[in-house]
């Protein structure tokens, strides 16, 4: 009988140092479920060190190994639709080439998937060890925030780290937005999924790619690509000012009807309510134009990332 294909998806950027040590790992894995056959898809995002060199050169040993390069740097959520584009397995899995996502728990990933007859299986951080407590403390409140105002639930300390059924990975790549929030679109697909925690574990070598302003701009994309409640809350704001408005305007006409001779005054508080005011409509635009240009950039349809070499190209 034939075996069936697990396809590896791993992005990479900049992971020269990292490799080595992943490519150790996944053989160990490999070796370990020899009911399965495998492919690994390295994603090359376009990094600047030997990453591209130490692929061609793994795919020209190891028939498992295919690559994909992109022409510059596309980001991490680019790196894994190329991985899925091009993935050929009965499942899929997607996992850090930093030893972050351990792939010696595919094992007992894939046994929970049979098991359970689930189509995904997931995995989260059971905690945040290692890393600075203020990027905690903002991970929390973004979790917070996305679990209130949009329909899709994300899980809090939820990985990229998840193995797909095929139908799975074909529903996913059904979604054709330009703005990819991954894990947002996992939850949105739906399917039943199985969540299985680990440690926090340091990457083998090598640095993070994400700074604090990553982070942000990353959450900020996935609210706008998942919930319109920001809108709703600035025309709510706008309403309540109106109605505050009226009321001040009322009460104005009617100690001038009771007391004619009150002075006029309040400057101060008439400009910290101007302040105040052109805050909130500059606010609130600033939320109409995140949606804007969200909007803006998929109507232009341009592609989510170029490819500038895959290993099929070698062999010519
Ligand atoms: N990555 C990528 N493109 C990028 C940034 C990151 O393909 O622009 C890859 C990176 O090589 C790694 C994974 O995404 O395999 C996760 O990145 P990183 O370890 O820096 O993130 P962290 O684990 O710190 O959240
Ligand atoms: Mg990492």
């Amino acid at each position: 009988m034939k075996k069936e294909l697990i396809s590896v998806i791993v992005p990479c950027y900049n992971e020269a140092e990292a490799l080595h040590y992943f490519f150790e790992e996944l053989d160990r894995v490999i070796f370990d479920m020899p009911e399965y056959d495998f492919e690994a898809i390295y994603v090359d995002d376009g990094s600047k060190d030997a990453t591209l060199e130490i692929l061609r050169s793994r795919a020209s040993v190891d028939k498992k190994t295919r690559y994909v390069s992109f022409s510059r740097n596309f980001g991490k959520e680019a790196g894994m639709l190329a991985g899925l584009r091009s993935a050929k397995g009965d499942y899929a899995v997607i996992m850090d080439a930093d030893l972050q996502d351990p792939p010696s728990l595919l094992p007992q990933m894939m046994s929970i998937l049979k098991e359970k007859k689930v189509d995904s299986v997931a995995t989260r951080r059971g905690n945040r060890k290692g890393e600075p407590p203020i990027r905690s403390f903002f991970a929390k409140c973004f979790y917070g925030i996305v679990n209130k105002i949009s329909k899709v639930k994300l899980v809090p300390g939820a990985r990229d780290y998840r193995l797909m059924s095929r139908r799975m990975v074909d529903a996913v790549l059904s979604l054709c937005e330009y703005n990819r929030f991954s894990k947002g679109i996992f939850e949105w697909v739906g399917f039943k999924t199985e969540w299985i925690s680990y440690q926090n574990i340091e990457r083998v070598a090598g640095k993070t790619k994400w700074s604090f302003w990553g982070l942000f701009k990353y959450s900020l994309e996935c609210i706008v690509a998942f919930s319109t409640a920001p809108l709703a809350i600035s025309s709510l704001c706008g309403f309540m000012m109106f109605i505050v408005s009226i009321i001040g305007a009322l009460a104005i006409v009617i100690r001038k009807i009771i007391d004619s001779s009150s002075a006029v005054g309040g400057w101060a508080s008439t400009i910290c309510v101007i302040l105040f005011v052109g805050g909130l409509q500059l606010l609130c635009i600033g939320v109409l134009g995140q949606y804007l240009s969200k909007t803006y950039m998929e109507t232009k349809r341009r592609p989510d990332y170029i490819i500038a070499e895959t290993e099929k190209d070698e062999d010519n």
